[in-house]
């Protein structure tokens, strides 16, 4: 493989190829340690061009491409499978970080382009210094890069307002698995040319492009935020709630997040920043936001008005209101403090799903016991995004278990989970994609005619089965070129 790496030193500059064990770890390593990678180098190309290079000299030597952004996704997907490569040289994993520039943001046409690099956290910055909002939120978006947030259709905190990923871009550039620039950088809301080729690269968590740059929709920046806690005693409550105060402040509810009991207590025991709301503690919390263009006293009296019918109504038992930005950024930090917790609870065991709304209380009803039914004294800790229905049913192992012997029940509960969830119409992959993680549950749980539709795909869009071998599909022998 030295021709190939001499090849890609003399294409790049010999900063962007990283071969040393020392350089690449940080690439190589993903974000739940579930795997272990090796590479035969991690590339850092400059420009779009370079990308298009880069894919068309490893096309030459028959080598892999992992398309990288932050490496913060959950399922393994910007990780190197090397048991899914024999038809392969070699793999390598491309990182865009040096791809971080806006391009462009166009406050008239409430939209901005940037390249695929370019940090979430930057990218919401640049918004808003344009008085504009970019509203894809989430827990890693410090580190994140947005070609990641678009490859794996992230969804965060705000989806129940502004949709996922997804929905919040209009035009993507892409280097195709023929080492081909693709521009289709439109910047238009009403574009019916032809097939929506962006829509099969959103997603598509690097299987079938490599996304270079992207023109993403913003929208206006909300002058003020209402923020508030309740407490209440089960799930129904929290979805009668939710239904009251989406139907009294409409589109300004932008966040529903649901914590259960146990999770608030490893928040608070573990995490600095964390602490208990309530004088009595709750067995749920539901942590609401609302903004918009109104005054922020003008939302927190929207909210407290709506919370004060759902008092009256006995639908919850507490709720306080964020008076400043330092008591929202405590609410706020109870729910990303379950997120940070948890590993000090020793191993656990996540569920990523979706349900419909209706289902949700019924499902959790059922699912509790079910766990605690299969394994005495796992401790369950569901949380998450209860307004677009999107739960973490995450797992903590009993106090006095080894790590090790409570993880080989991984794929056990997996299918307790998700044939739970499948009764209820839902999704065992809601935000956080498929990658390696869960690409044996994808074969089993998709229908014959769904798996040959992205069968198909694959191989007309990657022929040779270079992009990101082995996340969402297993790999096929590739088909001769002609
Ligand atoms: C603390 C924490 C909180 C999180 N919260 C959320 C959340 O609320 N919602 C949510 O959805 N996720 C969440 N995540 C998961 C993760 O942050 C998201 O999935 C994010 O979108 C991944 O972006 P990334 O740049 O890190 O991508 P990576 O992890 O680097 O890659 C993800 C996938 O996209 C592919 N890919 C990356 N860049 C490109 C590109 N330019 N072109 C083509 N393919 C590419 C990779 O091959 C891989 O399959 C969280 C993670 C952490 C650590």
């Amino acid at each position: 493989m030295q021709a190939f790496l001499n090849a890609l030193t003399n294409l790049l500059d010999h900063h962007a190829v990283l071969t040393d064990t020392v350089d690449t770890a940080s690439y190589l390593q993903e974000s739940r340690n579930l795997y272990k990678s090796t590479a035969l180098a991690v590339v850092l190309p400059a420009s779009t061009a370079e990308v298009a290079a880069t894919v068309k000299l490893c096309i030459e030597h028959n080598i892999g491409i992992v398309p990288q952004g932050g490496n913060t996704g959950r399922v393994g997907g910007a990780s190197v499978d090397e048991s899914s490569a024999r038809h392969l040289n070699g793999q390598v994993v491309l990182n865009l970080q040096r791809l971080n520039k806006v391009l462009a943001v166009d406050p008239l046409n409430f939209t901005m382009n940037v390249q695929a690099g370019c940090v979430l956290a930057n990218i919401q910055q640049a918004a808003a210094d344009s008085d504009r909002l970019f509203p894809l939120r989430l827990g890693a978006e410090g580190s994140c890069q947005i070609g990641g947030n678009l490859a794996s259709n992230a969804g965060g905190t705000n989806a129940l307002r502004y949709g996922s990923a997804r929905d919040l871009v209009l035009g993507l550039e892409v280097v195709t698995a023929d080492g081909e620039i693709w521009n289709g950088m439109n910047r238009l809301r009403k574009n019916n040319a032809g097939y929506p080729l962006r829509e099969l690269f959103l997603g598509s968590e690097g299987t079938l492009g490599i996304i270079t740059a992207a023109v993403l929709k913003l929208f206006p920046a909300p002058s003020g935020s209402a923020t508030a806690m309740v407490g209440l005693d089960s799930p129904s409550y929290a979805l009668a709630v939710l239904a009251e105060i989406r139907s009294r402040c409409g589109d300004n509810l932008t966040a529903c997040e649901i914590i259960c009991r146990r999770g608030i207590e490893f928040a608070c025991q573990h995490i600095e920043r964390c602490r208990e709301p309530f004088e009595t503690p709750q067995e749920w919390y539901v942590l609401l936001e609302l903004d918009g263009p109104q005054s922020s006293e003008a939302l927190q009296q929207q909210l407290t008005e709506a919370l004060a019918y759902c008092g009256d109504q006995n639908l919850l038992n507490e709720a306080v209101l964020a008076g400043s930005e330092t008591q929202r950024a405590a609410l706020w930090a109870l729910r990303e403090g379950v997120v940070e917790a948890q590993r000090f609870e020793g191993a656990s065991i996540k569920h990523d799903i979706s349900l419909p709304l209706t289902s949700i209380a019924n499902f959790i009803a059922l699912a509790l016991p079910a766990v605690e039914e299969r394994m005495p004294g796992v401790r369950p800790c569901p949380f998450g995004h209860l307004g677009d229905g999107n739960l973490h049913f995450n797992l903590s192992q009993p106090v006095d278990m080894n790590s090790d012997e409570f993880l080989d029940h991984w794929q056990e509960f997996n299918q307790l989970i998700h044939n739970l969830v499948a009764r209820f119409d839902g999704s065992f992959a809601a935000e956080h994609g498929i990658g390696r993680l869960k690409r044996d549950e994808l074969m089993l749980r998709s229908s014959p005619v769904s798996l040959a539709m992205m069968r198909n795909l694959k191989q007309a869009l990657d022929p040779r089965g270079l992009l990101n071998p082995g996340k969402v599909l297993p790999p096929t022998p590739p088909q001769s070129q002609h």
